[in-house]
């Protein structure tokens, strides 16, 4: 059943990439019902959101009907699952229905997730349940309203139809908006079997998508790695000075466009902890929060290292030698390139609005030792940034109060007020910027697994759609918001547990 609905589809990636996917049909589900909608996401693709609620609209989120143009497929891609490189992964729940441009012309992927089985689905039924696909609509447009580059979600439809895990749970199918869905293990999937001429294929195809102004570059792969590194080094950094912690880093959720994606145990800091870990299955904390950094840097290493063989001109040993040097040079930009971007946000969030050279290792100082007193005192990380505010105001009352030993503060607060006191900038501009980057409405995870069970165990989503208006203003302080901002108590931070959502 052909729909009205104009979706503008235009399928490079089907086009272009033959043999890196396999045609594949979502299945249909029995009940569709409308769980979530992003309206101004879908205005921004051109669509009419009411259409989209209506009957044909939900038949179209949930599978049942194919708008005009879409061509669904499997994208295959390999990966480094915890370190370990799987040759095969691939779209297992996941289903490319095409490329929509949107109504400022840009190019944007539109794929559904649980919509069942694909050819790369090894043992899985290719499903989804409701809680983690309302979990990553969530997610996203936190990330969204951020200011960070995310993949969104566009809907999610409850299926009507069970889903078995260790207990039954409700299905749903998620249609996730995307800049691409290609990944570092996309690179690694021809790479790894040594198909250069497909990997050519791919990469100008990323660089048409991602960085067209690079197409008649001379050395355009090396630049494409290039670009890569910045975007992830900038990524990274916006993560870290939020507080988010990905979870399952692994080379095939790693994105070639810089945005954030697979949702999966992804969880905000509470307490600051470096070492904070949610996700159920790292047993071994490979991807703590303070081990973002050097992660993104070992699945850019993965990405050169499938890059090679478009950078190397020729086999010869010399070429090889050249190659290998001017990758490894890239990549070694990302250090000081992610250590640059944190530091620019970190200026920003401690109300810093002069990026003087002369002052780039103090100012660093200031904000490592202000992150090691809230490590030492176990305080809130996105409360005790959004009080700091209060404090350029002269108001440091409910900072101090945040901290069990609050005297440990008053040595560094004195040098930070020095620093602030060496710009010409009133204490309340001051704060009104400091308010503007440093959020008071994160997604805390009390907060998320409460809508969450509200949803799927009672159908009742109105605690789903508070919170998803909370996030939508992550700025404003309003006592409207203000439960939204408040920590979980500590002893159910300490236990809290995320899970893939498989
Ligand atoms: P993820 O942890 O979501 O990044 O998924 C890792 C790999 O497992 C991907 O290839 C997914 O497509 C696949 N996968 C995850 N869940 C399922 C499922 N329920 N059925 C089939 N494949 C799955
Ligand atoms: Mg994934």
């Amino acid at each position: 059943m052909p729909v009205s609905l104009d979706f503008r589809f235009d399928n490079s990636y089907a086009r272009d990439l033959e043999g890196l996917y396999a045609r594949s049909r979502p299945d249909t589900v029995a009940a569709p019902r409308l769980l979530y909608l992003n309206r101004p996401l879908a205005a921004e693709l051109g669509l009419d959101a009411m259409a989209l609620a209506g009957e044909e609209g939900v038949a179209v989120l949930a599978g049942n009907a194919l708008p005009d143009g879409a061509e669904p497929l499997a994208q295959a891609y390999a990966g480094h699952q915890f370190g370990h490189f799987s040759p095969q992964l691939g779209d297992g729940r996941a289903l490319l229905l095409g490329e929509v441009i949107d109504a400022r012309g840009q190019r944007r992927d539109l794929a559904f997730k649980g919509s069942g089985r694909t050819p790369f689905s090894r043992g899985g039924d290719g499903k989804a349940a409701v809680g983690p696909m309302l979990r990553e609509a969530l997610m996203g447009e936190a990330m969204q309203a951020l200011g960070i580059p995310s993949t969104r979600a566009l809907s999610v439809v409850a299926t009507g139809e069970p889903v078995y895990r260790e207990r039954v749970l409700p299905g749903a199918v998620l249609t996730r908006v995307a800049a691409s869905h290609l990944r570092v293990g996309t690179f690694e999937f021809l790479s790894s079997r040594g198909d250069g001429k497909g990997l050519r294929r791919l990469a100008d195809h990323a660089i048409a998508r991602h960085d067209p102004d690079l197409q008649e570059a001379p050395d355009r792969d090396l630049a494409l790695l290039r670009r890569v590194v910045a975007r992830q080094a900038g990524l990274i950094a916006q993560w870290m000075n939020v507080g988010f912690i990905h979870g399952v880093m692994n080379t095939d959720n790693m994105a070639i466009s810089g945005e954030t994606i697979d949702y999966g145990p992804c969880a905000f800091l509470e307490a600051y902890d470096p070492d904070t870990v949610f996700s159920s299955i790292d047993e071994r904390g490979r991807y703590a929060y303070g081990n973002q950094p050097g992660i993104a840097r070992w699945n850019l290493a993965r990405l050169a290292e499938s890059l090679l063989p478009l950078i190397v001109a020729d086999p010869s040993e010399a070429s090889v030698r050249e190659g290998v040097a001017r990758a490894t040079e890239v990549l070694d930009a990302f250090p000081a390139l992610y250590e640059a971007a944190l530091l620019q946000g970190q200026r920003a969030k401690l109300g810093l609005q002069q990026a003087r050279a002369e002052d780039e290792d103090s100012d660093r100082e200031l904000a490592h030792d202000w992150l090691a007193l809230l490590a030492r005192q176990q305080v809130d990380f996105t409360l005790a940034w959004r009080r700091l505010a209060d404090a350029a105001e002269g108001r440091p009352g409910g900072l101090l109060a945040l901290f069990p030993e609050p005297d440990a503060l008053s040595g560094w607060l004195a040098r930070w007020q020095a620093r602030c006191a060496s710009e010409p900038v009133s204490p309340a501009e001051r704060a009104a910027a400091m308010r503007r980057v440093n959020p008071f409405v994160i997604p805390r995870n009390h907060r998320v697994e409460e809508a969450l069970t509200a949803a799927f165990e009672r159908d009742d989503l109105a605690p789903f759609d508070r919170l998803m208006a909370a996030l939508a203003r992550p700025f404003e302080e309003t006592p409207e918001n203000a439960a939204f901002g408040e920590p979980a108590p500590a002893q159910v931070t300490a236990c809290y547990r995320t899970f893939c959502g498989t």
